[in-house]
């Protein structure tokens, strides 16, 4: 009897003649995770199996999977001969205590002696006599014991579906730069935009000294949870520290918030265009702070020139998003106290609905270029 884990795939069995594809980078990416642990991937009919694995990694690889997208959902159970001797061997091993229980059997070999029924009622009726504890409920069971009859001649034992990540591959709908903050945001954003099969790089702006190393180790440990789903993730960070100085010297404060945005889009691009990356995705959501007003948008993205900026979370509220921050493990992160660089210099009455024309005028106060260039100069990068 082999202990065995069955793998359900999610969307991607929608898609018809690129089917090659979206499977090739499904099984590479469940690859990816399991690095370091030994197992073999096969596909068996409409499923996936990891066999050849240590019994006692089994925790360890359910938890990896889990966060692969494209993976639905899946059972740890076993595989065995096709023979009621040897699938009610298993059934008791996946047989969780007491309790009220029933037997599903789906037959996909339909040369076996017995009908679906008739398995169930065999392997039912052997169960509850190896054990006082239990009774058959067929309506309301505790649990259930799934039995699959493969074509092959071995059959599949197990008793619970996991419920997985669900989405799309990741790399097979592009590459995209995530602006990456300390805060709750960004990250969700991150994780819906992968979500459907986007591969994820990520740019932190900081603005150390004024900015301490813990706010940059906090955002290394948020893309450190994005990188479980993203399959390994690429973290640039850049400082605006000069930035910043710049336009507290010459600008109107009050513009602050306004203008760094419009030099982090600047630079979010550049960075896109030489990595490849094909969009730019940001945490903001309408009217959630005084920068994300639709004019705070308007003059941001107006810098950008070649690449769409995705905004996943613009018609979340809050709650919303808290909720999933804490769904995908990023929330004990991103609530840990620290400062942004956006707070850094932060005006009284920073102008919350920007007209277009006044930012161009206190950005003619600066050298915007040479800012640009010497900004970009600073970037360094890691790969988690
Ligand atoms: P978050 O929770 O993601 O920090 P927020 O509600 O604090 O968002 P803002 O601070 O206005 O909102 O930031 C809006 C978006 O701008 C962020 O979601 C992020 O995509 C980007 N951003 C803000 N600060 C930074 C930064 N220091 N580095 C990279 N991107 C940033
Ligand atoms: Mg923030």
């Amino acid at each position: 009897m082999e202990k065995v884990i069955i793998i359900r795939y999610a969307e991607i069995h929608l898609k018809g003649k690129n089917r090659g594809f979206f499977e090739r980078m499904f099984v590479a990416n469940m690859e990816k995770s399991l690095k370091g642990i030994r197992h073999e991937i096969r596909r068996r009919s409409g499923r996936y199996l990891v066999e050849n694995f240590d019994g006692a990694e089994t925790d360890r690889i359910v938890k990896r999977l889990k966060k692969v997208f494209g993976v639905h959902s899946l059972s740890v159970g076993f595989k065995v001969p096709s023979d009621m001797d040897e699938i009610y061997a298993a059934a008791r091993l996946v047989c969780d205590g007491s309790g009220s229980f029933k037997v599903e059997t789906h037959r996909a070999d339909k040369k076996f002696r017995l009908t679906s029924p008739e398995i169930s009622a065999q392997i039912g009726g052997r169960l509850l006599d190896g054990d006082p504890a239990l009774k058959v409920d067929v309506h309301e069971p505790d649990f259930v014991i799934n039995i699959d009859l493969r074509e092959d001649g071995t059959s599949l034992v197990f008793n619970k579906f996991i419920k997985c990540a669900d989405g799309m591959p990741v790399g097979t709908a592009g590459r995209g730069l995530l602006l990456l903050s300390g805060g709750i945001d960004s990250p969700v954003a991150g994780h819906m935009i992968a979500k459907r099969g986007m591969m994820i790089d990520c740019l932190h702006f900081h603005s150390y000294p004024y900015t301490n190393m813990q706010a940059r180790q906090k955002v290394m440990d948020l893309a450190g949870v994005l990188s479980e789903y993203n399959c390994g993730i690429k973290v640039t960070v850049i400082s605006v520290k000069h930035i910043q100085e710049e336009i507290h010297k010459n600008c109107n404060g009050a513009y602050m918030v306004t203008l760094l945005r419009r030099f982090m889009m600047r630079l979010a691009e550049r960075l896109a265009l030489n990595d490849g990356d094909q969009c730019i995705i940001t945490g903001e959501s309408l009217g959630q702070v005084a920068s994300q007003t639709i004019e705070g948008m308007t003059s941001s993205n107006s810098v950008v020139e070649k690449l769409p900026v995705l905004r996943p979370l613009c018609g979340f509220d809050k709650n919303e998003i808290i909720e999933r921050s804490r769904n995908i493990g990023a929330y004990d992160i991103s609530i840990r106290p620290y400062e942004d660089c956006c707070t850094v210099f932060l005006p009284d009455y920073p102008i919350i609905k920007p007209k277009l024309a006044d930012v161009l005028a206190e950005e003619a106060k600066l050298d915007v270029k040479g800012l640009l260039d010497e900004a970009f100069a600073t970037a360094e990068v890691t790969e988690l």
